[in-house]
């Protein structure tokens, strides 16, 4: 029986397939659920401040606002349940919002968000391409000042080394693509900002050639996940990434059984058909009593 395929591309979706395919399938075709961390909610909190910062007017955006913004962030995210399953102590919580608040200070170091004229914030963007659906979520669309289009990516992990530097960067052209497909235009300019130890922003400038080139990536991508999910492929390929990987109990690498992961999917499933069809079934006895 083959693999049911994924239904959609995204840029963390093409990454974690070249990282690891075993790691793609448990997540995006098993859809194990991933346990909260703190470095990824802490990112989530400090997006939502930057989103409400530019959803303000410009003159507006200052660093006291900005602080404002996280703490009304930070009440959002405290009533989710991502927040609420890192289970943390009232010295965790003080120090996860002052680190937040230190990335939000940063930010103002790389630049002035009073001079910025964002277009989209936190956009989907999707397209279908070659019976692919693709999709990802932009942090923020802005027009520079010749009104061409910049993309931004807000980054709250370690700043990358100068080596580095290009395999992060490969991956930002989906974006450029996405645009292209999309909106019709090719972003003039991309740029990863880091809110790390080590601020700094790294920006690339994606052309009808890189374009083309990450179309054809992603479609090779795409037959490379089709061929998987019929041959049920999925190999480990164990790197630096396994250290922070939450499907290591199912890993052959680690000595798990990558089938009782697949059992956990069948049976995610049908539980979720039998819930569909219950409340089909309820619908239809409402109908009948009307
Ligand atoms: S532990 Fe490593 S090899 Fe195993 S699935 Fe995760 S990333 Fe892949």
């Amino acid at each position: 029986m083959a693999y049911p395929l994924p239904t959609s591309l995204s840029p963390s979706k093409v990454s974690t397939f070249k990282d690891c395919a075993l790691a793609f399938r448990f997540s995006a075709i098993d859809k194990l659920p991933e346990p909260p961390s703190v470095p990824a909610v802490k990112g989530t909190t400090v997006h939502r401040a930057l989103e409400l910062l530019f959803a303000a007017e410009p003159a507006d955006r200052t660093p006291e606002l900005a602080q404002e913004c996280l703490q009304e962030a930070l009440i959002e995210m405290r009533t989710e349940e991502e927040y609420q399953g890192l289970d943390l102590d009232d010295v965790e919580s003080a120090a996860f919002a002052a680190d937040a608040a230190v990335m939000v200070e940063r930010y103002f170091t790389l630049e002035d968000p009073r001079a910025i004229r964002p277009v989209g914030l936190e956009m989907m963007l999707e397209a279908e391409v070659g019976g692919i659906t693709v999709r990802g979520i932009i942090d923020r669309l802005e027009e520079d000042a010749d009104g061409q289009l910049v993309v931004t990516d807000y980054k709250t992990g370690r700043t990358p080394s100068v080596q580095q530097e290009q395999s992060r960067l490969g991956g930002v052209h989906f974006y450029a693509f996405l645009c292209q497909q999309v909106l019709g235009r090719i972003p003039a300019r991309i740029q990863l900002v880091y809110l790390g130890a080590q601020p700094q922003v790294i920006t690339t400038t994606p052309s009808e050639q890189s374009v083309r080139g990450m179309e054809r990536k992603v479609g090779a991508i795409w037959a490379a996940v089709e061929r998987a999910c019929e041959q049920e492929d999925f190999r480990p390929k164990k790197s630096a990434l396994c250290n922070w990987c939450a499907f290591q109990a199912y890993c052959p690498a680690f000595g798990g059984d990558p089938d009782q992961a697949r059992a956990i999917a069948i049976a995610r499933e049908a539980a979720e058909v039998a819930e569909q069809d219950q409340a089909v079934d309820l619908r239809t006895t409402d109908a009948t009593a009307c």
